[in-house]
């Protein structure tokens, strides 16, 4: 009996040791903001998610026409703000209206509603913020910054910001090295180095690479991935890999329990966190609950950090959590 306690002790010991980055309190990342209750990449809904125990809040970025870094999901205004009916004249061919074709100035202008889907006209997340209610603007990089710089400030706390570089091939086309632009600012509020309170994030590989062995940055850069990739390369330049959840929970078998890749052991074993895309408690796999989610995700896979428009439902989940596991560091 002894024999076999020792040997427990010895495993969790070894356990614990190859796996420190589990060990950390995993990150709670405000997915768009507290997308969930106010239209994404809205100041009002970063703020939101500030006051709802985020430790970092998204930014994805793109640019304007004069070369502002602008917070929005998409490389099109249409499916979050009034541009078809503002500007009718000025759609490509393709019927979009594209950021990059216009000033900041003019995207100012523009009211932000709820995410739409273009083809109905409806909202795609139905029990979320009204379309058409209140007034909410688009912002930039700098100004979003602002906003949560000058929130540590006065509450004292110390939260992140997780930028995401979008389309950087497509920008090139534009003729535009979003990257470069996207750098820029972050070191002129301070990002600069891999101890600043800030994750990069991109899905494009080969710009991920030029942004560590090229331009020679030292943020902490994260891999997203959509489907299957070289763990070990990725491991080469990056700090940690941002799969979808469908990576991790692939399914459910026939007697409706989950079943869970090895993804994330993987990643751990080259020494990358995980943060995974994205937790939504209003869009769920079939058969699974939230808390059953956060289980998997926190608790048997032991994941670094979430992705989470509910960051309030992750958050609360989280301090649970860190109430029964007592932090190692
Ligand atoms: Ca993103």
């Amino acid at each position: 009996m002894k024999k076999l306690c020792l040997t427990v002790l010895a495993i969790s010991l070894i356990g614990g040791l190859s796996s420190i980055s589990a060990m950390e309190k995993p990150l709670n990342i405000a997915h768009r903001g507290a997308c969930a209750y106010l239209p994404e990449h809205t100041l009002p809904a970063k703020a939101l998610a500030y006051n709802m125990d985020a430790d970092y809040i998204e930014q994805d970025v793109v640019l304007t026409a004069d070369d502002v870094p602008l917070i929005i999901h998409d490389i099109h205004l249409d499916t979050v703000t009034d541009v078809a009916s503002r500007f009718p004249e000025r759609k490509r061919a393709d019927g979009r209206y594209y950021a990059v074709d216009f000033t900041f100035a003019e995207i100012k202008t523009l009211k932000v509603n709820e995410r739409i889907d273009l083809e109905t006209g409806k909202a795609v997340f139905p029990g979320r913020f009204p379309l058409a209610k209140s007034e909410f603007r688009l912002a930039s990089l700098g100004e979003e910054i602002e906003l949560i710089q000058g929130l540590n400030k006065s509450t004292g706390r110390d939260i992140g910001i997780y930028p995401e570089i979008k389309e950087p091939a497509w920008h090139r086309e534009q003729g535009k090295d979003i990257t470069a632009i996207v750098l820029k600012t972050l070191a002129e509020y301070g990002y600069q180095t891999a101890a600043d309170k800030i994750f990069l994030q991109c899905f494009d590989f080969a710009e991920l690479q030029r942004i560590k062995n090229e331009l020679h940055c030292e943020l902490k850069l994260i891999q997203l991935v959509e489907e299957d990739f070289v763990v070990e390369k990725v491991a080469s330049y990056a700090f940690g890999i941002g799969p979808s959840i469908r990576q991790i929970i692939t399914g459910t078998d026939p007697e409706g329990q989950p079943i869970i890749s090895d993804l994330v052991a993987r990643a751990h074993k080259c020494g990358l966190q995980v943060h995974p895309y994205t937790f939504r408690a209003d869009s769920l796999p079939p058969g699974m609950s939230a808390d059953k989610i956060l289980q998997i995700l926190f608790e048997e896979v032991q994941i670094d950090g979430i992705f989470s428009d509910f960051p309030d439902i992750s958050g609360q989940y989280l301090k649970i959590l860190s109430l029964k596991k007592p932090e190692k560091n």
